[in-house]
């Protein structure tokens, strides 16, 4: 029998910090996950990581303070005073296991501007900060010695007697289906990317362990938050990191008007980013796009810095846009980036399952509210990585492991598979994909109405009807990524359910969430969660009031 005190789902940064902080209490920890660790999109991390040091006069209230109006209000306070209290000393500890960050002029950690904060404090390694600090951390675990089932794919979350108590999951290179006992599970499957068309996200960014969760009655929060990022590539949506605004590149509509100066006359290109999808959007859509993008200049910041410090864009920019960012303005556009919401979880990492607990970007806390700041999500999955990690030990301490009928689990899953591998229709997941993602893109994106959320909500049914008939071109067993593609495609229908329930239900614009029929925030009818709940009789919305501890909600300028 596969068995753990604490088994973590997803070896992203939340994942490996989570592990280690179990490990660190004592428990029998294994870490599993669908890739090798570290092709995790954490990797895809470019432009850094926010901590307010105080060596260089930076407080943590402030950077609290830019979080909270960063989030529309809709943070909880309470969380966002925890994670920027922590964020020096998560920074210090990384750098201490061997994150080799950029220094500055006199040798001190170096810093970058991102939109949306006053001061420059993200710190960074180039522009591949997720990489940097995703390949130390693995380090970190080889030398704990924590198990990694790499390349395993988890299907399902054990639930008995209302505790969660392990895992049902394959193992890629076999197909064979085991399952994994554990004391306690925590989720770090990362965001959802992927149901969007395009997105910035890598394609095994598909919400699973939202909509596992989902499943099993956790409540999913806010989840109509979805953020759009400012700068990403025309069609293929790859990502230009907000470091390259942060280095002082401009924004520029078709007649080379830095246009951000009518929208966010102080912060221009630095405002937060759905202020700046938003302006870049407008101008786009009055026609002062060019075929539906804004350019981003980054000529005037010299063959030297950007090679130093933007050397990835440079690439991107080649690869991906045949344009070379030194001679030329590159062509961008608002695109899917991040999901704010996620599973509701308290600051220890705990959903309502006892057992279960969910950190990253799966995980809502809730610090981003209506709209993340660039460079808060890696600190959001290090210091709440951290925190979950040793409260699952916790919980698992002492405990027993709970008697489970294996087999009955196992049969389950293989009768499910053989139903699958016996369909034959020409329905593709591929196809459905495509569909569902352009779909999302099309109402969710960063301008919503009711009508069209409703016409999104009316497709779904069609959506889950097609995915009840897709079927399988490669009938083995060993390596189906067929496979794995259609069982993706189960769990963003899931999470697209909760998207749409949550965007009707907020009757306003607050952060990501910009309605037409309903331009303005509204305090005093929805400075309020929303949740979403699977229950027998179908889902279920609901709303909870968002923690204020001092800063009272202000009108957002930048
Ligand atoms: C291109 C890009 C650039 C970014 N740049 C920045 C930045 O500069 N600064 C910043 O703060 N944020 C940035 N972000 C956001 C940030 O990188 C992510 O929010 C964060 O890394 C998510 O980490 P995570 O640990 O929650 O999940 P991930 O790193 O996404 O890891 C998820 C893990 O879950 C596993 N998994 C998922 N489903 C299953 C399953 N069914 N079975 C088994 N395993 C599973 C995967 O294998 C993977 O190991 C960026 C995001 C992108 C896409």
């Amino acid at each position: 029998m596969l068995e753990h005190d604490v088994l973590v789902v997803g070896a992203g940064l939340a994942g490996m910090r989570a592990a280690l902080a179990a490990h660190q209490s004592g428990a029998n920890v294994a870490i599993i996950s669908k890739v090798h660790p570290v092709r995790s999109h954490s990797n895809a991390a470019q432009g850094g990581i926010n901590a307010a040091l105080t060596d260089r006069g930076d407080n943590w209230e402030d950077h609290a303070f830019d979080t909270i109006k960063g989030s529309d209000y809709l943070g909880d306070q309470d969380a966002i005073e925890y994670m920027c209290t922590e964020a020096g000393p998560e920074l210090i500890d990384l750098e201490h296991m061997g994150v080799i960050f950029n220094r500055d002029d006199e040798g001190r950690l170096g810093t970058r501007a991102f939109g949306g904060q006053q001061r420059a404090r993200t710190f960074f390694v180039a522009d591949f900060t997720g990489q940097a600090i995703l390949h130390v951390l693995y380090e970190q675990l080889m030398k704990a010695d924590v198990r990694v089932y790499e390349e395993w794919f988890v299907l399902e979350l054990i639930v008995e007697e209302g505790e969660c108590c392990g895992v049902i999951a394959m193992e890629i290179a076999t197909g064979s289906v085991f399952v994994i006992r554990a004391k306690s599970v925590i989720l770090c499957t990362g965001g959802l990317g992927r149901l969007f068309e395009p997105s910035t996200n890598a394609l095994i960014v598909t919400g699973d362990g939202i909509a596992l969760a989902y499943q099993v009655g956790a409540p999913v929060m806010d989840m109509e938050m979805v953020q759009y990022h400012p700068t990403t590539l025309k069609g293929s949506g790859v990502l230009i990191t907000e470091g390259a605004r942060g280095e002082g590149a401009h924004l520029l509509n078709k007649d080379g008007e830095r246009f951000m100066q009518r929208y966010a006359p102080n912060m221009m290109e630095l405002a937060s980013r759905d202020v700046v999808s938003r302006s870049e959007q407008t101008e786009i859509d009055e026609g002062r796009g060019i075929d539906g993008c804004v350019l981003l200049d980054c000529r005037h910041l010299g063959e030297d810095l950007i090679a130093e410090r933007l050397s990835q864009i440079l690439e991107i920019g080649m690869d991906f846009a045949g344009v070379d960012i030194r001679k030329e303005p590159i062509p961008i556009q608002p695109g899917m980036h991040y999901i704010m919401g996620g599973i509701k979880t308290d600051m220890d990492g705990r959903t309502i399952v006892p057992g279960l607990y969910a950190a990253g970007e799966c995980a809502n806390v809730s610090v981003h509210g209506g709209n993340r700041l660039g460079a808060n999500s890696l600190l959001d999955t290090v210091v709440f990585g951290h925190r979950s990690g040793r409260h699952a030990a916790d919980w698992a301490n002492g405990k027993a492991y709970r008697d489970l009928n294996v087999d009955d689990y196992v049969d389950g899953k293989e009768k499910e598979f053989s139903d699958l591998f016996s369909r034959q229709t020409d329905e593709r997941w591929s196809q459905i994909r495509l569909d569902l993602g352009k779909a999302m893109d099309r109402y969710m994106g960063v301008y919503r109405d009711e009508e069209g959320m409703q016409s999104l909500l009316a497709m779904l049914p069609g959506f889950r009807e097609r995915f009840a008939q897709a079927s399988l071109q490669d009938k083995g067993r060993v390596f189906n990524t067929d496979l794995i593609f259609t069982l993706e495609l189960g769990f963003m229908l899931d999470c697209a359910e909760s998207i749409v329930l949550g965007g009707i239900e907020r009757k306003e614009s607050r952060g990501a969430h910009s309605r037409t029929d309903y331009p303005n925030r509204d305090d005093e009818n929805w400075l309020k969660h929303v949740l979403v709940t699977r229950t027998d009789d179908g889902p279920e919305v609901s709303q909870l009031p968002v923690t204020i501890t001092k800063w009272q909600p202000e009108e957002r300028k930048y």
